[in-house]
């Protein structure tokens, strides 16, 4: 590899690092983007010029055809819809990185150390893609988003971990080129990629691809070793890191060990509690009156306003009770939405001043102080049963604890759970009012009740 080109990864690994610093804060994310993506041109463009390419017809095509898709399905995709795409992308990067190890079999002086690296790359790019695309399944319902248990579950993943390492075996005492044994562990590392992601229900999908990330990063990584690029290895060590950083913080946030979210669909299903109590409908009319009369408001942002679309709608009606001398803050609950930061992105785009959000930990222990709640779409996230009922396959997650405060007003279309399924005893509390419809049009019906 030339000296320029090393120069060159220099280079973008700087730019790769300073992005991702910048992507802690979403004044200078996009700018961080921005420049990772630089980072990311250089690294390919000395690459291209580097290798003694004889002809470039072929990288042009593909780069075309590659670029093309990705414009594309990042200028059509719904913000809804980033958690797919996000598991596309990596279980992509997982094929990508086999197929470069799969290549470096045809390395002339094909020593052990490269061919442990290929192994490397094979298993964990191969159970990355295959991983993603269940995720993928799961989260756009193509798959059932329950976590499938068959018997002898486990004794197959045994049996399928015990003949990857004795493939491992045969294929590191390979001369090189396309062996029975390279071929058979590919196969092997994308059936453990589904039985791994197979058994972990819907709701725990946002830290499977997390974890899914961090791992196409280790087959990056890996692939990188196994060709000898610099850039590919900081690139893959950098992805590998921070997503498996973005995990541990996921994780905390749902109060659940890694393995918890791994493992726990191996137990049985639980039966949950039967819920008590009436539903109360409200009309706007109503809603209105009572937040006319609210010193102080929370609302509560989730999943349903994002597909309603309705932080437009929700800024102008939290600038109306502000001018109605209303206190407005908004809680935001870590796994809120469909991605992490979803509520944050919304808000951001309606121009709700940072300050005015308030995290998880910090408004629960004031909650009983707050006259109304307005829970917009959100459901899993207000969910009491994740406190009180030790059944509930939620228990455990930290939930804002919407029922302190004096009122609960819960707009949302009908009776249905949300992303985990579970139903929520929230409905049928004394102090719930349910103001059933779309999001936006419930908060335009609500803004035109003030103006
Ligand atoms: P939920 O998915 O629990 O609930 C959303 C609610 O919004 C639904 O019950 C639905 O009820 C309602 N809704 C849907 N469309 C509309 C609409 N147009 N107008 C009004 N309401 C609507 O969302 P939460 O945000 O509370 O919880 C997030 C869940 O998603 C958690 O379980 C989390 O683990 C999971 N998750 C989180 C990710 C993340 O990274 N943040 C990623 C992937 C999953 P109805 O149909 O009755 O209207």
């Amino acid at each position: 590899m030339g000296m320029i080109t090393n120069y060159s990864y220099v280079v973008a690994s700087i730019l790769f690092i300073l992005g991702l610093k910048m992507l802690g804060s979403a004044e200078t994310a996009r700018k961080g983007n921005m420049l990772s993506a630089a980072g990311m041109l250089i690294a390919v463009v000395f690459t291209l010029l580097d290798q003694g390419i004889v002809s470039y017809f072929w990288v042009f095509v593909g780069l075309l055809i590659g670029a093309g898709v990705g414009y594309y399905f990042a200028k059509t995709v719904e913000m809804t819809g980033m958690p797919e795409l996000v598991a596309l992308f990596n279980g992509f990067g997982g094929i990508a990185s086999l197929l470069v190890g799969w290549a470096a079999v045809y390395e002339p002086n094909a020593n052990t150390f490269l061919m442990s690296t290929v192994f490397l790359t094979v298993l964990v790019g191969g159970i990355t893609f295959s991983g993603s695309l269940v995720a993928w399944g799961k989260l756009n319902g193509k798959i059932d988003g329950k976590p499938m248990v068959f018997d002898l579950q486990r004794a197959v993943n045994i049996a399928v971990l015990v003949a990857i390492a004795v493939c491992g075996l045969f294929f590191l005492n390979t001369d090189g080129g396309t062996s029975i044994w390279l071929l058979a562990l590919i196969l092997l590392a994308l059936a453990l990629g589904v039985l791994a992601v197979i058994p972990i229900g819907g709701a725990d999908m946002p830290v499977v691809i997390s974890l899914l990330n961090s791992y196409s990063g280790v087959a990056a990584c890996a692939a990188g070793f196994a060709i000898g690029n610099n850039a590919l290895i900081v690139a893959g060590s950098l992805v590998g890191a921070s997503g498996i950083i973005l995990t541990q913080i996921m994780c905390k946030a749902m109060n659940r060990s890694l393995s918890n979210v791994l493992f726990s669909g191996f137990g049985e299903v639980k039966q949950q509690k039967a819920i008590e109590g009436e539903v109360k409908p409200v009309s706007a009319e109503d809603a209105y009156y009572i937040l006319e009369a609210s010193d102080s408001v929370v609302i509560v942002p989730g999943y349903g306003m994002a597909v309603a679309q309705a932080q437009h709608a929700v800024k102008e009606l939290t600038e109306l009770m502000e001018e109605n001398g209303t206190e407005v803050s908004f809680a935001i609950h870590p796994v809120a939405g469909r991605m992490p930061g979803h509520m944050n992105v919304l808000l951001a785009e309606a121009d709700v001043p940072y300050d005015q959000l308030v995290e998880m930990d910090e408004i629960n222990p004031r909650m009983e102080t707050v006259d109304t709640v307005i829970v917009i779409g959100a459901n899993d996230v207000v969910n009491p049963s994740a406190t009180n009922d030790e059944d509930s396959p939620i228990y455990g997650m930290p939930v804002i604890e919407v029922t302190k405060a004096t009122t609960v007003i819960v707009l949302k279309r009908s009776m249905a759970s949300g992303f985990s399924g579970v139903d929520n005893p929230l409905f049928f509390e004394e102090n719930a009012r349910m103001l059933f419809g779309d999001a936006k049009e419930s908060v335009g019906q609500l803004v035109r009740e003030f103006v």
